[in-house]
């Protein structure tokens, strides 16, 4: 039996990769994240009844705890999926991603090399990133894993700095890190400042759905559930110093995306007699600034080396997700609560 230690599991893909690896393996789960805004541990409500998960609240920034918790669970490896991940908070305030996802994996980067010195064997660092770190592209081409870095937030380039510390470790110092690079993902535990739950919710509220600029932006949509397949597989079966991109290959416009949420809640929760159909509720507003124009992702490493297939249709995921959102209204609530207003961020 393995130990794993999954870093940012209370937020949205992480707490989604825990059920997971429970569901998959039989390896021992040490969740660490420091429960900012986005993580909670009503994300982790299941899993934290499996005896096989440890919980510990730590901030992947500060050394003396990372190293306590390598010297306690001695983990086979370490998937840091801990980090700031909102554009428009990057854009408001970009200090906590530098202090996160440059500095925080700077820390895990350096403790894991020392952990590994003192006599660990096959141990892996596996680095989960964005297909952000590589810009934008015009309306033809795709990224794969030979795309020079271009990031144009401070998201995308906080993320942009860690995938190239996590590079350095293996070349200077043999550390075996894996590193994944995936498109946009959607799916149950999202936080409600992202587009989806972000338009399903104000949706049913009757609130304006704000779309940036034209809405002509588009990205490259996977379901949570296949990012959390692909990541273990480049964990298992992918070979050191490697990166893998993940994505889904549908490509939709935030219109689309907007208008197809309308039409679902419409079907599944129809509008009270005599109100306007949820697509009356759509609000162009200014765009973002440095809004990267187009994202795709050609995936056919992951799928070609490790036999990586997405098992969700666009079509039926988002359907799934929405019904999701309209049967955790509490959750939606406990979440934001304190946190967040669905107000308009990142105008700088
Ligand atoms: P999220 O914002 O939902 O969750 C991030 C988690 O990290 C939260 O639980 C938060 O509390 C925790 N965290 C933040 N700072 C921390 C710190 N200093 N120490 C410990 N924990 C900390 O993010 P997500 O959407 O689940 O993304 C997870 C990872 O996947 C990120 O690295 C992100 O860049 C990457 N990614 C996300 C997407 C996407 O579409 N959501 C796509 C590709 C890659």
């Amino acid at each position: 039996m393995a130990t794993f230690l999954i870093t940012g599991g209370a937020g949205f893909i992480g707490s989604n990769l825990v059920q997971h690896a429970l569901d998959r393996t039989a390896d021992r789960l040490v969740v660490v994240d420091k429960l900012t805004y986005a993580g909670s541990l009503a994300n982790l409500e299941g899993p934290l009844k499996d005896p096989r998960v440890t919980f510990v609240r730590a901030d992947i920034g500060d050394r003396a705890a990372m190293t306590r918790l390598f010297d306690e669970h001695r983990p086979d490896a370490v998937l840091n999926l801990a980090a700031e991940t909102h554009v428009d908070r990057s854009i408001d305030s970009p200090q906590a991603f530098i202090d996160t996802n440059v500095v925080g994996t700077f820390v895990l980067l350096e403790t894991a090399r020392q952990f590994v010195a003192r006599g660990r064997d096959a141990f892996r660092f596996l680095h989960v990133s964005t297909d952000e770190v590589y810009g934008t592209l015009g309306p033809s081409g795709q990224f794969s894993e030979e795309t020079p870095y271009a990031p144009n937030s401070p998201y995308a380039a906080s993320k942009a700095s860690a995938d190239h510390l996590v590079r350095a470790y293996f070349h200077t110092y043999g550390l075996p890190v894996l590193l994944t690079n995936c498109s946009n993902n959607y799916g149950p535990f999202q936080f409600p400042e992202k587009l989806i739950p972000l338009m399903i919710l104000n949706a049913v509220e009757g609130r304006p759905l704000p779309i940036y600029g034209d809405g002509g932006n588009v990205r490259d949509w996977l379901h949570v559930e296949d990012h959390c397949e692909g990541i273990l597989l480049a964990l298992h079966k992918g070979r050191p110093g490697e990166k893998y991109n993940i994505g889904g290959g549908n490509e939709r416009t935030n219109l689309q995306i907007v208008e197809k949420i309308c039409e679902l809640v419409d079907r599944m929760q129809p509008a009270a007699p005599g109100a306007s159909p949820r697509r009356a509720l759509k609000t162009f507003v200014p765009d973002r600034p440095g809004h990267d124009r187009r994202y795709a992702i050609d995936a056919s490493k992951i799928r070609r080396e490790l036999g990586w297939t997405p098992r969700h249709t666009f079509e039926d995921g988002l359907e799934a997700t929405v019904r999701w959102y309209l049967e955790h209204r509490d959750w939606c609530e406990q979440v934001q609560q304190g946190h967040y207003d669905r107000q308009r961020l990142g105008l700088g």
